[in-house]
């Protein structure tokens, strides 16, 4: 955990999130100013800063869950996966996170039971 990062904050419980995933290496939380119906963010649970200071295998464990969200979600009609590296491209949270947008259908409340393969 690194001390004032806002996600290794909700990683730990210690500020609030919609959380719709977890488990011992990843979270999957809403974000909190959604540019469209869904909009979920993919993090490690691990403090990485950016791709660029991301393993590439953390990377690749990454986008299986952004595969098993697309499955679970039935978006494959459309879904747009984003990463911003550094300030210049509007990275703010210095927390890797894959943003996971859709805007085929609304996302409930409920925990998504994800199979990661
Ligand atoms: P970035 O521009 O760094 O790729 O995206 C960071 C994202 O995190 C933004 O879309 C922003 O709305 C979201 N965000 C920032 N702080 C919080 C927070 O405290 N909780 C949640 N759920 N999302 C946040
Ligand atoms: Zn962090």
């Amino acid at each position: 955990m690194k001390n004032n990062c806002i996600f290794c904050q909700i990683i730990e419980g210690q500020a609030p999130s919609e959380i719709v995933f977890e488990n011992e290496r990843v979270i999957v939380f809403k974000d909190h100013l959604p540019r469209s119906p869904i909009h979920l963010l993919v993090c490690p649970k691990t403090h990485y800063s950016d791709f660029l200071n991301t393993p590439p295998e953390e990377v690749t464990y990454l986008f299986k869950v952004c595969h098993a969200l697309a499955d679970k979600l039935k978006v494959e009609s459309g879904f747009r996966l984003m990463i911003n590296n550094g300030a210049l491209a509007g990275q703010i949270v210095f927390h890797l996170h894959i943003h996971f947008i859709s805007r085929v259908k609304e996302l409930g409340a409920e925990k998504l039971d994800l199979v990661i393969k």
